[in-house]
């Protein structure tokens, strides 16, 4: 019987063993942790967003890095293929805002037992954990097998490296796989922390755990518009996060300068927004400048951006000049912050860069320099942004990889 040996028990590598158990293969199954899904386990907030509802054609929008390399896994495996396979096996899912799918028991634990019990219905599977691999063995440009840590060799006619990224280093993924690869003459793209938080030059630890709902962010890059997103804010100890953040945190790069403007009140055109100041204003015309904010806004946000606009927070409200409000406006509608850096791996829900997709052949996943050698999930240089985009790409470059 043809063997296939994975290494790494995430979303990837357990599609992948199910796909190779489908094509009747023995499957040794190689975790360097004493289990399996630690990564699985806290996505989603710890309830994991599996994948995503849409149909599997839309999803392309939401992968910015490589998408074309994806077509054909992703159709191959898509989403509604991986929501069968979950629920034939007893997993129940619920569908929720945005077309995001979730085990309907909140559980991400879940997700990894129905992997691990599709896997176990095979006699000709088996796993072992506490064992980190160290080294390929490599034969005339063939890959035949893998070296654990302890000197221990195994041999197969197809090895999958399902190793996973860089970020969050705890859950088993510390970047070893693209040091191994780098070894072996693949390409290994830019490494950098993705879908992480942003830290300001400027402190807003003072409003540190505030959301905002449905504000409207603009990335500039070297002071030229890039992207804007709609969406929650939050404020963090050193600058901003929430799902507008994170999405933004894609575009940036290294040895740029970048700066974001925040619309507090997207829904209202500038011209609305001053009618609303003014009568505001109107009824307030004897108490402070602070009073009309705090009709706008959280209170102390409302306090912060007074600061920031140098305006007396005690002024009274009869004793704004016309510049003055001007200079209010402006700040509710572009609130401009200067980006110092992003949060680094061990915040990051993903690693930007990886394997060159170009020494990869997209049907199968088998590396173009190295024969019977897969690689797939987050070891490749390819992304996407928060929806569960990102775990259906594990799941269907591990699944294409077992396949054959
Ligand atoms: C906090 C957080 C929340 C997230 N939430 C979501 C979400 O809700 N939806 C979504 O789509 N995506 C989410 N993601 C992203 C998603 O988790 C990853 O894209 C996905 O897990 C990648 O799968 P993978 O199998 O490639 O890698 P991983 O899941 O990281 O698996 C890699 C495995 O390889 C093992 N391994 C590594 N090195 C070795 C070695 N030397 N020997 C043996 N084994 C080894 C590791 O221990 C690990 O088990 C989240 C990520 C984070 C960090």
């Amino acid at each position: 019987m043809k063997k296939t040996i994975v290494i790494g028990a995430g979303a990837s590598g357990l599609l992948a063993c199910i796909s190779s158990l489908k094509q009747g293969r023995d499957v040794l199954l190689i975790e360097k942790n004493e289990k399996a899904g630690k990564k699985i386990y806290i996505t989603g907030k710890g309830r994991c967003n599996v994948t995503n509802n849409k149909d599997i054609s839309e999803f392309f929008d939401y992968i910015p890095r490589n998408k074309e390399f994806l077509y054909s896994s992703l159709y191959s495996f898509d989403n509604k293929m991986l929501i069968n396979l979950l629920s034939q096996n007893g997993l129940k899912l619920k569908v929720e805002r945005g077309n995001r799918v979730f085990p309907e028991s909140d559980k991400a634990s879940d997700v990894t037992k129905t992997l691990l019990k599709i896997c176990k219905k095979y006699d000709n599977f088996s796993v072992i954990y506490n064992s980190p691999i160290s080294d390929l063995i490599i034969e005339n440009k063939e890959a035949t097998g893998v070296i654990l840590k302890n000197g221990r060799k195994y041999y197969a006619d197809k090895v999958i490296l399902s190793m996973g990224g860089k970020s969050y280093k705890a859950t088993g993924s510390n970047g070893y796989g693209y040091k191994l690869l780098k070894k072996y003459s693949h390409s290994i793209t830019k490494l950098s922390p993705g879908l992480v938080s942003l830290i300001t030059k400027k402190d807003f630890s003072n409003l540190s755990g505030l959301t905002l709902k449905n504000v409207n962010v603009t990335l500039y890059e070297n002071g030229k518009k890039i992207c804007e997103k709609f969406g929650d804010l939050l404020f963090t100890h050193t600058g901003v996060s929430g799902p507008v953040i994170l999405f933004l945190s894609l575009y940036i790069k290294e040895n740029k300068s970048y700066s974001i403007s925040i619309d507090f009140k997207p829904a209202l055109d500038k011209n609305t927004l001053e009618q609303r100041l003014l009568n505001d204003f109107a009824k307030n015309s004897n108490k402070n400048v602070i009073s009309a904010f705090d009709l706008l806004l959280p209170k102390n946000l409302a306090r912060r951006l007074i600061n920031e606009s140098n305006i007396d927070i005690s002024k009274k409200i009869n004793q704004i000049t016309k510049e003055e409000r001007t200079i209010l406006l402006n700040i509710l509608k572009n609130f401009k912050l200067k980006i110092d850096s992003k949060g680094g791996f061990n915040e990051a829900i993903i690693t930007m860069g990886g394997v060159d997709v170009k020494e990869i052949n997209p049907k199968n996943m088998e590396s173009k320099i190295i024969k019977r050698l897969h690689i797939t999930g987050e070891m490749l240089d390819v992304y996407a942004t928060t929806g569960g985009y990102n775990l259906q790409i594990a799941f269907s470059t591990g699944y294409a990889a077992g396949k054959e």
